[in-house]
């Protein structure tokens, strides 16, 4: 028998085609956890697959807009299909969309809305009821440094962030009776797609860089171990919380 403990468990993350999905997936499957992959680029998750095949577990790719009732039902229903259970539901898909407040669109606020918060909701439904009666479950949302403080032009993703922390408070209090624990990983700057406009202009860049005190962008495998511990036995007490990973951003 495996000596680690997330051996065989089965983890369902979202936003797993790139970026900090990618490096949950990857950190995870080093410690043995089977990995369902959900986004809606098809070949860029099967990228994913195949670094997690490395790392040495296995993935399934299950295209799905999160945003979309019915296509989560039906990514549910599928990924319960092929794996019989879950253990581990990461809700980290997400976007931003960064303009003045009256700029946006209806139809622009309900994407962020829906992407960074909604799908939260829609996923927990799904799921939640198939992780209860094992006395093991964890649930992490990707919440973000703009859960707490902000930046001009955030209105909608701020307003995600905060409220997905709210909802990871609430649903902490839900499943603690089943052992299931709810909690947010707040991040500051990575070095991923999201971000790629802000790395690439100079003066955004250097806007960033006096916010963080440690002096650099994050790098996506600390937000993978981070993920992985917070997985692990030694973190069944934490609940109820969110973990900031900012490089000192919001202690200033
Ligand atoms: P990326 O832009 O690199 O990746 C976003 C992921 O979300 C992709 O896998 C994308 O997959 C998926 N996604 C977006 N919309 C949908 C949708 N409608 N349905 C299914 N999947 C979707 O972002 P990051 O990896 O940087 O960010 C991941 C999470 O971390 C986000 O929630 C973000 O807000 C949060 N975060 C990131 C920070 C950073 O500095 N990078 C800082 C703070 C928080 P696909 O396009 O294939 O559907």
């Amino acid at each position: 028998m495996s000596q680690q403990p997330l051996a065989n468990k089965v983890a369902v993350i979202t936003g797993g085609s790139r970026g900090l999905g990618r490096a949950m997936a990857i950190s995870l499957a080093a410690k043995g956890v089977q990995i369902a992959l959900v986004a809606r680029d098809v070949a860029a998750m099967e990228e994913t697959a195949r670094l997690v095949a490395e790392a040495g577990s296995t993935a399934h790719c299950f295209a799905a807009d999160v945003t979309d009732e019915t296509q989560v039902a039906a990514m549910a229903e599928a990924i319960l299909l092929a794996f019989g259970t879950v253990d581990i539901l990461v809700n980290n898909a997400g976007i931003n969309i960064r303009k003045n407040v009256h700029e946006f669109t209806l139809a622009e606020w309900n994407a962020v809305i829906g992407t960074n918060l909604s799908s939260a909701f829609l996923l927990c439904r799904a799921f939640v009821p198939h992780m209860k009666g094992k006395g093991y479950g964890r649930i992490i949302n990707m919440t973000s440094i703009m859960s707490h403080v902000s930046l001009g032009g955030r209105t909608a993703y701020s307003s995600s962030k905060a409220a997905l922390l709210g909802f990871t408070k609430s649903l902490a209090l839900e499943l603690a009776s089943e052992a299931i624990t709810v909690n947010g990983i707040s991040p500051g700057p990575f070095a991923t797609e999201m971000n790629v406009p802000l790395m690439n202009n100079p003066e955004t860049n250097a806007m960033f860089m006096s916010k963080i005190p440690l002096g650099r962008w994050g790098k996506v495998e600390e937000i993978g171990e981070l993920c992985a511990y917070l997985c692990s036995p030694d973190a069944g007490f934490i609940t109820g919380t969110d973990i900031l990973i900012d490089g000192g951003w919001c202690a200033q």
